[in-house]
């Protein structure tokens, strides 16, 4: 009886598994040939100041747009570029970029603003990571303090002596280093005191608690940590107008979000600067 179930289950699991396997390096190969063909994109989502609601930078997201219309949701493709190994180069890309467009801005006038971009594991493992990173600013001369990289709590534990050496080295340089979806991770507050940070990025699942008449306690907490250990705090996902009224009144000093702004190509992120300069409260 045992045995005619276990073979009941692998026949019953065997096929789907393969399917998945056949999906993935599918898609891993579609990935790599619009890559190569230069089909992805970098998207733009501002950063706002909660007191004054100025732009003070952007994040860069990629987008892939998928062969059936709309885009491949980064949740799903960059876990299969990050297995494959494609990150590195597409990081790469990424990074360059983001550098080269917050140049062109800094020709528009716009003097101060901030890229931030989302850096995975593999790329730290990459011994021409760190070098990479200087001389991209380096040749575009970009102000390494207006370049802020972004990583999780997961990547720092998943090889913590690689990752602290590498961002002291960065951080030296003058770059700012954030933790994004904090709180998510359940990282070590010892690495965190280790880390050269700056900011965290209050994920968006704590602020989504902000509602009236109740206590967001985990946003709270993290503001206070953030404010405790001298960092910047940002809220994510930021969608109602009393949501970011809430994380300004508990002293967070940054906003990304819905409300503010959705990610955007390039182009019409030079529009919503232009236009956000002249009013500066968006509407709800
Ligand atoms: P993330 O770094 O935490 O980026 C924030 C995500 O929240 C983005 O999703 C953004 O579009 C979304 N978001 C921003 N404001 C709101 C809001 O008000 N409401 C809601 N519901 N969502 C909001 P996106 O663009 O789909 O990216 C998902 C994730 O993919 C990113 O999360 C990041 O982990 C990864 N990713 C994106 N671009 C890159 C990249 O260039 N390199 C790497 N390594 N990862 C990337
Ligand atoms: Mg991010
Ligand atoms: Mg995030
Ligand atoms: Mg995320």
């Amino acid at each position: 009886r045992a045995k005619k179930n276990i073979t009941t289950n692998y026949e019953f699991y065997a096929p789907e598994m393969e399917e998945k396997t056949t999906w993935r390096l599918g898609m891993i190969r579609q990935l790599r040939a619009d890559f190569a063909e230069r089909k992805l994109q970098v998207w733009f989502q501002p950063q706002i100041d909660l007191a004054t609601e100025k732009v003070i930078g952007m994040e860069a997201l990629l987008r892939w747009p998928s062969r059936e219309g709309g885009y491949v949701s980064p949740a799903v493709f960059v876990p299969l570029a990050e297995y494959s190994g494609l990150i590195i180069e597409i990081g790469e890309w990424v990074l360059l970029e983001s550098c080269e467009r917050l140049k062109a801005l800094e020709g528009l006038g716009y003097k101060d603003l901030r890229v931030a971009v989302n850096i995975s594991m593999p790329q730290f493992r990459d011994p021409r990571f760190v070098p990479l990173i200087k001389d991209t600013l380096n040749k575009l001369e970009i102000k390494p303090k207006n370049l802020e990289l972004e990583i999780t709590e997961s990547l720092v534990m998943d090889d913590p002596q690689i990752v602290v050496e590498s961002l002291k080295d960065l951080k030296s340089s003058g770059v700012q280093i954030a933790i994004d979806d904090f709180g998510t991770g359940f990282s070590s507050m010892s690495y965190l005191q280790q880390l050269p940070l700056d900011r965290l990025k209050v994920d968006r699942a704590f602020v989504k608690e902000v509602e009236p008449g109740k206590q967001a306690f985990i946003a709270e907490t993290i503001v206070t940590l953030g404010q405790k250990l001298g960092l910047k705090t940002i809220a994510e996902g930021v969608e109602k107008r009393e949501q970011a009224k809430y994380m300004l009144d508990l002293g967070c000093d940054e906003a990304q979000g819905y409300l503010f702004a959705k990610p955007m190509p390039y182009d019409e992120l030079i529009e919503f600067l232009a236009k956000h300069d002249s009013s500066e409260s968006p509407s709800d």
